[in-house]
């Protein structure tokens, strides 16, 4: 049985987006939308290039979510897939276990800092950020702390779209609409440096967000907080790279009173920082458990997982309930395919990718910056291949506010017309392009976004909103 529409459909004139309007939900629609949303279609891609129905090649942007890392097209990666499903194409990890998972857990153990040795696959970043609460949870009652549970996340943070780690999300507009276990999440301020207190130098704000964290612990009292989570760098949240050594002191502190501190590596790990983790390669940080998905597959197959230290491990192992089951498993865990896959994008990574992420990274950030000449931009940011242009109502305040809430669509929307995919985020647009971008690609990208931008201010001041 077909449902009946209840708004009036004229047809886009292509099928595949009139076959969405009746039958497909997007993510992240709004109530008067759901059912009916017209996303433009994209049918190809390749390298850095996508081409969208209308067949126009647009570069790449933001890397599908974050995660083409090693671009689209890739045949060693569609052949290990088909390879492996051929061989086996699915075992229940309850009772049976297959080589590759075993395999890419040894190699991704051999990249993580410290002594995170074992891995539990998940089937992307929510569920893997999921396992790590859940893992925090039984923790803490298997050592027979069962008040040990409270969770500090931050603002600006994006941490997934399952309850729990939905709970944990601080960017505007995440929570407007939507439930949250907020009994268990405490929430600090953003590390963002450009959002810090006029007048304050970036030093006093880290001193300013320790302190923070420190008085958050002895106020609620340490026996009741289980985990601190954090991007290394916060992704979703407008590419927020937090203050030097902020990081290592916040990780001296959960040390220091006993907590776990969850390095969220979703969008930073697999080269995007120039390193398969960046926790500790980028931060110098060794945490007590490290959440990936994303560029493991470079986004091929969803595939996620958790990274848990051998302290944790021996701990469960010791203590007085070595019975108590973690009664936590998906179906998809272990995924053969996913972990094949993720196998051959290591290979790649490993083979190269990773050293030209590095060496293009200062290339990319610096002509993205030249983009801080236009008078609507009030910041470029970023660090590795992860940039953020943020555009301000005016310098000097550098307020956000009364700028009209679509800037970042409307850079995108030029921007589709010129060439380039953009990840509008309210008044900022994201760039996350895959790793093997070159340097004239690089050109071509800014090139376009310069014009993307120009135009923008040219609607904007037409419109009298600038
Ligand atoms: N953590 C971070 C840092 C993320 O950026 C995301 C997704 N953007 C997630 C978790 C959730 O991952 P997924 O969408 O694969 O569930």
């Amino acid at each position: 049985m077909v449902a009946v529409l209840d708004f009036e459909d004229t047809g886009s004139g292509d099928e595949a987006v009139d076959l969405a309007r009746r039958h497909l939900i997007q993510p992240w629609p709004t109530a008067g939308a759901i059912g009916a949303e017209a996303r433009g279609l994209i049918g190809e891609g390749d390298g850095i290039y996508i081409t969208d129905g209308k067949g126009r090649r647009l570069i790449d942007g933001p890397a599908g979510m974050w995660c083409i890392n090693v671009g689209h097209r890739r045949e060693e990666l569609a052949r290990a897939m088909y390879d492996q499903a051929m061989q086996l194409s699915y075992n229940t990890p309850w009772y049976t276990m297959n080589e590759p998972s075993a395999m890419l857990a040894q190699r991704l153990a051999a990249h993580a800092p410290g002594d995170l040795s074992h891995v539990f696959y998940t089937t992307g970043g929510s569920t893997a950020v999921e396992t790590a609460l859940r893992f925090m949870q039984f923790y803490n009652n298997a050592r027979g702390q069962p008040e040990k549970k409270l969770i500090l996340s931050r603002g600006g943070a994006y941490h997934g779209s399952t309850y729990l780690s939905a709970s944990l999300n601080g960017r505007p507009r995440d929570r407007d609409w939507m439930d949250g276990a907020d009994g268990l999440v405490v929430k600090l301020t953003a590390p963002n440096p450009f959002r810090r207190p006029a007048g304050m130098s970036v030093e006093a704000f880290c001193d300013f967000l320790v302190d923070e964290f420190r008085d958050a612990v002895r106020g609620i009292g340490a026996e009741k907080i289980g985990a601190f989570i954090a991007e290394p760098v916060q992704a979703s949240g407008g590419v927020i790279v937090p203050p030097e050594n902020y990081l290592k002191r916040v990780r001296e502190l959960c040390r220091a009173n006993d907590l776990l501190f969850i390095s969220d590596e979703v969008v930073t790990a697999f080269g995007r920082l120039g390193h398969v983790f960046a926790s500790g390669d980028v931060f110098g940080i060794e945490p007590d458990m490290i959440t990936f998905a994303k560029g493991v597959t470079s986004g091929y197959f969803p595939l996620g997982g958790l990274m848990v230290s051998e302290r944790l491990l021996e701990d469960l192992r010791r203590s007085n309930h070595p019975d108590a089951m973690f009664a936590h498993g998906l179906t998809y865990s272990s995924h053969p395919v996913g972990c094949a896959v993720a196998l051959k994008n290591l290979d790649l990574l490993e083979g190269g990718i990773l050293d030209h992420a590095r060496k293009i990274a200062p290339y990319f950030q610096a002509r993205l910056k030249t983009l801080e000449e236009l008078p609507l931009v009030g910041e470029v940011r970023g660090m590795g291949l992860m940039a953020c242009v943020e555009c301000v109502a005016d310098r000097e305040s550098n307020d956000p506010l009364q700028l009209d809430r679509q800037v970042g669509s409307r850079i995108d929307a030029h921007c589709h017309e010129l060439g380039l995919l953009v990840r509008p985020l309210i008044n900022m647009c994201v760039m996350s392009p895959p790793l093997i971008i070159t340097k004239d690609e690089i050109d071509d990208m800014v090139t376009i976004l310069r014009e993307g931008i120009s135009r923008t201010m040219e609607d904007l001041r037409r419109e009298g909103v600038w």
